[in-house]
């Protein structure tokens, strides 16, 4: 078997002409990146650094701490800390990467940064609906990471023997976590042969499953165990479950962001659970709405239509500018319109 060349020829020809006359590039991702975020930043960079091109990947906010030991993360500059390092880094820029979003909105307050940056883009990304924000568009909504569009990309450019073990481990950290170790979008039997062309670098793919999912800080642990004892409420007639944190309870753990990475998920292993809910009050009047769901109950629309975000069928997010108690009343009102989708689940 070899891997199906997907992306059409004349967007493989662009996408490589622009990074040949390169050599100041910058790479940005979205807002709170995640394994596929930071791991296709990191690995894009990790060739292209290999080639000889000075290379920046600039992250929106802080990246979690449980993906640090990606190779080169240490050397993310975060655009809400350092944002006049930021802007002139991208002034200077003579190409822009949008690895992993598929709208401006989703960088936040680099967004206007990005803006003003006048290098040609290129994106890479695998969310649906993209807005035309970049020159050359590699958009493949149906690919289940965006670590592995880029995997496609260097492929097809003939660059797939430039994809050393720093590379590697960031694509395959990509492709690990947008998968949920592959559990789900992942049967697609390229996933498989790309991962053996990966570990034919010499990654240790077991270490870094470790590293991902069996990283905790004990407040980590008591904060999911605390949501998942107390906070986490089920609501059997329209299949649902919902987890609320205030930020009194965050304080509480001492919460830093990513000690409930994944907790949205938990849930779902409940039988008869369609979909799940967690709203978190990062701030007091705004709440982050994570969400998930199985089967072909969609979890997008109700995030774009309840919550101004989006994202996946099965995995997206949103944000309230509220209070923790409104949020909640608005997704128990809207649930009820969401049964139809039930039916179909089962
Ligand atoms: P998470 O629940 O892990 O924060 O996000 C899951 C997916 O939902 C992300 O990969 C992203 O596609 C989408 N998502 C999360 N938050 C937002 C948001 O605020 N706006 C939009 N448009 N998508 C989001
Ligand atoms: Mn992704």
């Amino acid at each position: 078997m070899t891997i199906s060349r997907i992306i059409d020829d004349n967007t493989v020809a662009a996408a490589k002409n622009l990074i040949e006359a390169s050599s100041n590039v910058v790479i940005t991702c979205h807002k709170t990146p995640d394994g596929d975020a930071l791991g296709s930043s990191l690995g894009l960079a990790a060739v292209l650094t290999a080639t000889g091109r000075h290379v920046t990947v600039i992250t929106p906010d802080t990246p979690p701490k449980n993906l640090m030991f990606l190779p080169g993360a240490d050397r993310v500059l975060i655009a809400s800390r350092f944002t006049d390092k930021a802007k002139s880094i991208l002034a200077d820029a003579d190409l822009l990467f949008c690895l992993d979003y598929n709208s401006l909105m989703r960088i936040d307050r680099l967004q206007p940064l990005v803006e003003q940056c006048h290098a040609p883009r290129i994106m890479i990304d695998h969310h649906l609906d993209p807005e035309p924000i970049a020159d050359v568009m590699v958009s493949y909504p149906k690919e289940s990471s965006t670590c592995m569009v880029l995997y496609r990309l260097l492929m097809q450019m003939g660059w797939a023997d430039r994809i050393n073990s720093d590379a590697a481990a960031c694509i395959y950290t990509g492709m690990l976590t947008d998968t949920g170790n592959f559990s789900y979008n992942s049967n697609n039997p390229d996933i498989y042969l790309v991962i053996a062309n990966l570990l034919s670098t010499g990654i240790n793919k077991d270490d870094i499953y470790n590293k991902v999912w069996n990283t905790n800080s004990a407040n980590r642990l008591r904060i999911c165990g605390y949501s998942l004892y107390r906070k986490m409420q089920l609501f059997p007639d329209h299949s649902l479950a919902l987890i609320t944190l205030s930020r009194e309870e965050l304080n509480e753990f001492d919460y830093v962001k990513g000690d409930t990475e994944s907790l949205v998920n938990r849930p779902l292993s409940i039988p008869g659970i369609v979909w799940s809910v967690y709203l978190r009050e990062d701030e007091p009047g705004f709440v982050k709405v994570s969400t998930r769901s199985t089967g072909s109950f969609p979890v997008n629309t109700f995030c774009e239509r309840l919550f101004g975000g989006g994202g996946h069928i099965n995995a997206a997010g949103g944000e309230f500018h509220g209070s923790l108690s409104d949020a909640i009343a608005t997704v128990l009102n809207a649930a009820p319109d969401y049964d139809p989708y039930l039916t179909s689940n089962t």
